[in-house]
């Protein structure tokens, strides 16, 4: 019988086998009929030192020696306390407040929710949020309105609320980003949110520093909320521990989830400026934050984090992305026959092919068998090929990746 699980953005129609994986360790996923697979995508952009990190393994099975699961409402634990007092220490100091979710999408969520709660619990309601072109910030109904519209979501698109979009800031057009921003801004948004220096489901597309530095500016001149959606980009992904820190930008409001815990367990934070948590701040019942979901800042899933934030604190590991950085460019640089290449920290994508981006590119599900049958897990966003490594993988990996994208590109140019 074939199996009942539905998989994500799956079709199953395609019949492509669904490999059992049963271990994994660093860079490295080890399947039930005994292929060793490099994970050349982070599984998905989670893991960040290695898989199984020694550390966060340890911190999770003594904490579930300890305790499973509370309700968060209302009732506190060590591990979350911990978590928040480590990412204090770590993050920018004017981002006070820590409030815990578990995945990327119910942290951007939330973020909007803070976002309306401040200006309504001001008096001064504001509902519209400016996105950027090419966005992607989650599958649920109100992160899928504020993401790009496409194949992806053509289904929902009824259901979708309306946003203003801003142009993608692409080389030459920098300035008709920030005027669009400029009048946008002349509405009185509520928000503006964004995925830092680099949009990531949008196709790997980076932008300069100094243009989020000035969209961070023109937002702060109108008093619009800056919410950084940096859920794939934090914990080192371009190279610093926050892509924001960069352009000297610190948000009014910040989205983490995918390296919190290492990659290992789900977590996700918002984290906001005072004056946000302070418009909730009352003795008035209904000015309350209402957001929960049952696993809020489960305690496991919060001593992995700590875990994390510890490795953050003492070991070098901004070093390690910094050489991953170098070994990846000098690969990236020697591929030949590939359009647009293009690096930001550990990140580097090329474009293969002549069709422009497109999710449902036909290319799409020959580059996937390929690399599947290379042993090497590489998922391309339709002819955007990406590499978002483990900052443990060694040069072998690398030389095993880098090869087959040369061996692609030249079979599918
Ligand atoms: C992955 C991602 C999300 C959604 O996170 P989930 O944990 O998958 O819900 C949101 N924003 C960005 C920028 C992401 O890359």
């Amino acid at each position: 019988m074939t199996s009942p699980i539905w998989h994500p953005f799956t079709q199953h129609g395609l019949g492509e086998p669904i490999p059992t994986v049963v271990r994994s360790e660093g860079a490295a996923l080890f399947t039930r009929d005994g292929r060793r697979i490099v994970d050349a995508i982070s599984s998905w952009w989670v893991t960040t030192h290695g898989h199984r990190e020694p550390r966060i393994m340890a911190a999770i099975a003594a904490q579930a020696e300890r305790l499973d699961q509370i309700i968060f409402a209302g009732w506190s634990h060590e591990p979350a306390e911990a978590v928040a007092a480590g990412l204090l220490r770590l993050m920018p100091p004017a981002l006070t407040r820590v409030f815990f979710s578990d995945s990327g999408s119910t942290a951007v969520e939330v973020a909007l929710k803070m976002a309306l709660g401040y200006w309504l619990n001001r008096g001064e309601p504001r509902h519209r949020i400016l996105v950027l072109e090419h966005g992607y910030h989650g599958d649920t109904i109100g992160t899928m309105s504020v993401g790009a519209r496409g194949a992806f979501n053509r289904a929902y698109e009824p259901l979708l609320f309306d946003v203003a979009t801003i142009p993608f800031p692409a080389a030459g057009a920098e300035q008709a980003t920030l005027d669009a921003l400029e009048a946008a801004c002349r509405a009185a948004p509520a928000a503006l949110i964004v995925e830092p220096l680099i949009v990531g489901a949008g196709g790997m597309l980076t932008y300069p520093s100094h243009v989020l530095a000035e969209m961070a500016a023109i937002c702060a001149r109108h008093a619009v909320l800056f919410i950084a959606d940096e859920v794939m980009t934090g914990w080192g992904r371009t190279g610093t521990l926050l892509a924001c820190e960069q352009a000297g930008v610190v948000p009014d409001i910040l989205c983490l989830s995918k390296g919190l815990t290492g990659g290992a367990v789900p977590l996700a934070v918002t984290m906001a400026r005072e004056p946000i948590y302070q418009a909730h701040y009352s003795d008035d019942r209904a000015r309350m934050f209402f957001h929960s979901s049952s696993y809020t800042a489960n305690p496991i899933a919060c001593a992995a984090a700590a875990a994390n934030i510890a490795i953050w604190e003492e070991e070098p590991v901004l070093a390690q992305v910094a050489d991953l950085a170098t070994r990846q460019a000098a690969r990236l640089a020697a591929l030949p026959g590939v359009r647009h290449p293009r690096a930001l920290g550990t990140i580097a994508a090329v474009d293969l092919g002549r069709d422009g981006a497109d999710y449902l590119s036909a290319l799409g599900p020959k580059l996937l068998a390929f690399f599947r049958d290379r042993d090497l897990l590489l998922r391309p966003l339709g002819n955007t090929i990406y590499v978002m490594p483990p900052y443990c993988i060694d040069d072998a990996e690398l030389d095993a990746i880098y090869a087959a994208i040369g061996e692609a590109a030249e079979r599918f140019a």
